[in-house]
């Protein structure tokens, strides 16, 4: 099973050692899967995804949490997964301050509740109103590490990377959706029907 791992991610490295290439990955991002999915290393199911990113050649691929702690020595898609579980549980709790910074860092809250948040992370009695404000925040970030608006991001990924060798195409579209779907946590119906209709007319794989 390790081996297979190390293979995958030195074929995907510039180094071809693999005390080399594991430093050559970042930690990009986290999301729950509600499709089972298989890591790299071949051990099924898992559920809770890492993306990880090269930095070098800027390679992305996802494994799970069973080989992010073990050879990648990457910690923080641990701590996205403990809140993931806790806020499902009761999302009048908290995320830790790690995962608020990781989640505005990537665009996933807004400004204001970042610091909304940051203000009442450490408060136990909340005014009615705050506690409905905290549990949309709450709720934005499990969407935002959720495998629907990741597979929207990643489709949305997939027709920039193609657009970057097909210079006619006009990317505002495609750009507007990404932009929403950061705002949003998601796609709407129609924007996502949109986004696979390019998909299929321009052949895009
Ligand atoms: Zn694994």
């Amino acid at each position: 099973m390790h081996f297979k791992l190390t293979e995958e991610i030195i074929s995907l490295s510039d180094s071809r050692t693999w005390d080399f290439a594991k430093l050559e990955w970042d930690f990009e991002f986290a999301y729950y899967s509600e499709e089972l999915q298989t890591c790299l290393c071949g051990h099924f199911p898992i559920k809770n995804i890492c993306v990880i990113r090269n930095k070098r050649n800027s390679n992305q691929t996802e494994v799970g949490n069973c080989c992010i702690n073990k050879f990648l020595g990457i910690e923080d898609g641990n701590k996205i997964f403990t809140s993931i579980k806790k806020i499902k549980e009761d999302n009048s709790k908290s995320m830790s301050a790690v995962v608020i910074d990781y989640i505005y860092s990537k665009n996933g809250i807004s400004e204001f509740e970042y610091n909304f948040y940051v203000d009442i992370h450490r408060k136990r009695n909340l005014s009615f109103k705050q506690l409905e404000i905290k549990k949309r925040i709450n709720n934005k970030f499990l969407a935002f590490t959720s495998y629907e608006t990741n597979s929207h991001f990643n489709r949305i990924k997939l027709v920039l990377k193609w657009a970057e060798n097909n210079s006619w195409f006009d990317k505002s579209f495609v750009l507007s959706l990404k932009k929403s779907c950061e705002r949003n946590g998601k796609l709407t119906e129609n924007q996502r029907l949109g986004l696979e209709n390019i998909i299929t007319k321009l052949k895009i794989e």
